[in-house]
């Protein structure tokens, strides 16, 4: 898998897949070296010979060390490191090895250790693509330099078949990563879920706490205001931030509870206008543009009136923020199919940069001074709510585009 996702359970994985390589690898390596040098060379009543031509008994000694370093890190939970270890010291020992041993001989080349076909096919089960290419194009590259230097065409075996076998290993190493995948980005909505639902009762019990205080005191400062007209201009402003401070109450309490859903027969026309009447003062402000174009008459919708308009509110005063230098806002609502309607918001603001798309709708996440990051996330729950979609296209300095796709028939 990625090195970058170290979740406790993948380590755990690769710990076992660890160990278990490096028995099988000391197993094999060994007890091939017994019966090649040993048992076969016996048998064929050749002379037995465990000191191995190349580089004799060092070579077992290094296979040794290589060993004590990997249980060294191992222990030290540099569990990642181990694999690449075996690997290129694995590559570098038998290059010196094969050379010391028939280079400026007219020995012919003896089929490589068997070793290699467990580097090749075990390549999987570690879940990495890089570690992959570095065995497979290691273990050629390895065999092709050898043909090379010695100029032996026995070398072409070894090549051909682990070309084959690297290809095997790659479909395997292909279905296991997309089980993977599919797993983690199970779990991680999952816990997005549980992040929501905890962050959800807690803006609830907030959001319910601050609602009454709020309330008198909006009373009372309107109060003051009626009592005293000519004595403080800030009265409306102290009323207006109030109603900021309620709005952002409502989109908490949102968050808390699932609301129960009024839907009805609405006309779309309706809400928009209803919106932009909302958002009007505010555009102008600006020095913003807004202009709206519909096909033709427009089929009602089943929704929840009230939660569409914070759709629409909420998208608009995005539009809205982008353009702090004024600009068009262009709204279109086309039929599709005549069984969906597509809504589009189109600003010509600073747009929206790839890293943070990532993080829209996530609680909380905002880039505006006093923005509160709840607006998308409340909007992306209505809009599911509807079963409809919310899609956002955005090009940096150049604006957003904000789709809203809404069934025409629910039920
Ligand atoms: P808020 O508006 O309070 O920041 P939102 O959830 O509405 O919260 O938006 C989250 C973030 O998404 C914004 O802070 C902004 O960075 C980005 N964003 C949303 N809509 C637009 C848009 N039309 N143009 C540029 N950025 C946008
Ligand atoms: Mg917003």
């Amino acid at each position: 898998m990625n090195e970058g996702i170290k979740s406790p359970k993948l380590i755990f994985e690769e710990k076992k897949a660890i160990i278990l390589f490096l028995w099988l690898f000391n197993l094999i390596f060994f007890s091939w070296d017994i019966y090649y040098y040993g048992f076969r060379a016996y048998t064929n009543g050749e002379a037995v010979n465990i000191a191995r031509d190349g580089m004799g008994i060092w070579l077992y000694v290094l296979v040794l060390g290589v060993l004590s370093i990997a249980i060294f890190l191992i222990k030290k939970g540099s569990i990642y490191k181990v694999k690449y270890l075996y690997i290129y010291s694995y590559l570098c020992i038998d290059l010196i090895d094969n050379l010391m041993r028939y280079l400026g001989t007219t020995k012919d080349f003896a089929t490589g250790n068997i070793v290699e076909l467990l580097f090749i096919l075990f390549s999987p089960i570690f879940v990495n693509k890089k570690y992959f290419w570095v065995v497979s194009l290691g273990f050629i590259g390895k065999d092709v330099l050898l043909g090379l230097t010695l100029r032996d065409l026995n070398l072409l075996f070894p090549i051909i078949s682990y070309i084959v076998l690297s290809a095997i290993a790659y479909i395997l190493l292909n279905r296991f990563y997309s089980y993977i995948l599919s797993l983690t980005s199970a779990y991680e909505e999952l816990r997005q879920k549980e992040k929501l639902a905890v962050i959800g009762q807690m803006a609830a019990a907030i959001g319910h706490e601050i609602r009454n205080p709020l309330s008198a005191l909006k009373g009372f400062t309107q109060l003051q205001q009626e009592r005293y007209p000519n004595t403080n201009e800030f009265y409306p402003i102290m009323i207006q931030e109030i109603d900021r401070i309620n709005s952002i109450v409502e989109d908490l309490l949102y968050l808390g509870k699932p609301r129960a859903l009024n839907f009805e027969k609405q006309s779309i026309e309706e809400i928009i206008a209803y919106t932009l009447s909302i958002t009007q003062q505010l555009a102008e402000r600006q020095n913003i543009k807004v202009e709206t174009k519909m096909a033709g008459p427009l089929p009602p919708i089943y929704c929840d009136e009230k939660q569409l308009k914070q759709v629409f509110i909420n998208l608009i005063k995005n539009a809205i923020e982008s353009m702090p230098d004024g600009g068009r806002i262009k709204i279109q609502v086309k039929i599709i199919e005549n069984l969906r309607l597509n809504i589009s918001i189109e600003d010509e603001g600073y747009g929206i940069s790839d890293e943070i798309i990532l993080n829209l709708g996530e609680p909380f996440f905002t880039t505006k001074k006093d923005g509160t990051g709840l607006g998308l996330m409340v909007t992306n729950h209505i809009i599911k709510d509807h079963n409809g979609e919310l899609n956002i296209n955005s090009v940096l300095k150049q604006g957003t585009i904000v789709e809203v796709i809404l069934p025409i028939n629910q039920r």
